[in-house]
């Protein structure tokens, strides 16, 4: 089963960044409305999330570490329309096998906080607020072969502090906090929506994009659309949600790609935030375990709605 694990572990966590992901997506799923990371070493020494949700009971801890113990779907059926980030049941044993691994929970109504030690299975009365922090130690101790593949820790660290801006732009009423190596580097407070843009992506982003709004029935896209003449706009300013998951589709990038096409001359890389909200019967999010890709089922409508509501951007900013 361990092997199992680790297996299951090359496809879940690549860099410490794939950590950083998970641990916030389980924050965000238990309510967090603060969600705290601190770093050391760029995230190799150590990645602890800290949040104020609703917490584990100490009975449940240990399942949360084994494989295929997901608290948040019951039955198949639930799938098909899954609301919470995480429902395979992967992550945390996956890290577990790769890294040392320490969860400290409390769940209102207890008395005080439990801390499980992955490794030897201990279980201690700990203190804390109402919440969880779950630290991930030594990140591929044990695979050296993995250890050599990450780079830099500068490098290592602004791949998770990409991570944490993924989640902070999908979710303005929660606060985060990045620390590295006890330095505080970012902090996003809550926020209305487009402050939140503002705040993560620079105010430059905001004066040189435009509000986006698209789409009818089952489908609906919000978001924000750089200008072609956005001098700033960078290649790793494209955030695309469905449902409020964070996702790297073909399909759409290929429809935003197309409307800026004609404006762009190949000479910049498009940038935008897009939001879209659809059915969830018509999309597919177990497609691959880090739900980083996902499928939909009127694939040709998503791509004209995208590639639709950027001409209309770019079309009235020339206007
Ligand atoms: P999944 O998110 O797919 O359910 P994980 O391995 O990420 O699987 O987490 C396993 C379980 O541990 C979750 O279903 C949840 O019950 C619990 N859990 C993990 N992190 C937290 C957290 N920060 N707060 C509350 N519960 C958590
Ligand atoms: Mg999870």
């Amino acid at each position: 089963d361990e092997l199992v694990s680790q297996i299951a572990a090359g496809e879940v966590v690549e860099r410490p960044a794939s950590v950083v992901r998970e641990l916030v997506d389980n924050a965000l799923d238990a309510g967090a409305t603060q969600v705290t990371v601190r770093l050391a070493a760029g995230g190799v020494r150590s990645i602890l999330v800290e949040d104020d949700g609703c917490g584990i009971p100490a009975e449940q801890l240990p399942l949360a570490l084994k494989r295929h113990a997901t608290s948040k779907i019951a039955n198949l059926a639930e799938l098909e329309s899954v609301a919470t980030m995480g429902f395979r049941g992967e992550a945390l044993a996956a890290i577990a096998s790769i890294a040392e691994v320490s969860i400290a929970s409390r769940c209102d109504g207890a008395a005080h906080a439990h801390r499980l030690d992955a490794r030897s299975g201990e279980l201690q009365p700990a203190a804390r607020a109402r919440g969880t922090s779950v630290e991930v130690r030594e990140l591929f101790f044990a695979t050296p072969a993995r250890r050599k593949f990450l780079k830099t820790d500068a490098t290592e660290l602004a791949h998770c502090v990409d991570a944490v801006r993924r989640h902070a732009l999908a979710r303005p009423e929660v606060g985060f906090a990045i620390w590295h190596d006890g330095k505080l580097i970012e902090q996003w407070r809550p926020a209305a929506a487009e402050q939140r843009i503002a705040d993560v992506l620079g105010a430059d982003f905001i004066a040189q994009s435009r509000l986006l709004q698209a789409g009818a029935g089952p489908l609906r896209l919000t978001g924000r659309a750089g200008l072609p003449d956005a001098a700033r706009a960078r290649a790793d300013q494209q955030y695309v949600y469905v449902n409020g998951r964070f996702v790297r589709d073909r399909l759409i990038a290929h429809g935003a790609r197309s409307a800026y096409e004609d404006v762009l001359h190949g000479q910049r890389q498009p940038s935008y935030v897009l939001f879209l909200e659809i059915d969830p019967q018509r999309v597919d999010v177990n497609v691959h375990p880090t739900k980083i890709e996902v499928r939909f089922r009127d694939g040709r409508e998503i791509h004209q709605a995208v590639r639709h509501a950027i001409e209309a951007v770019l079309a009235a900013s020339r206007a």
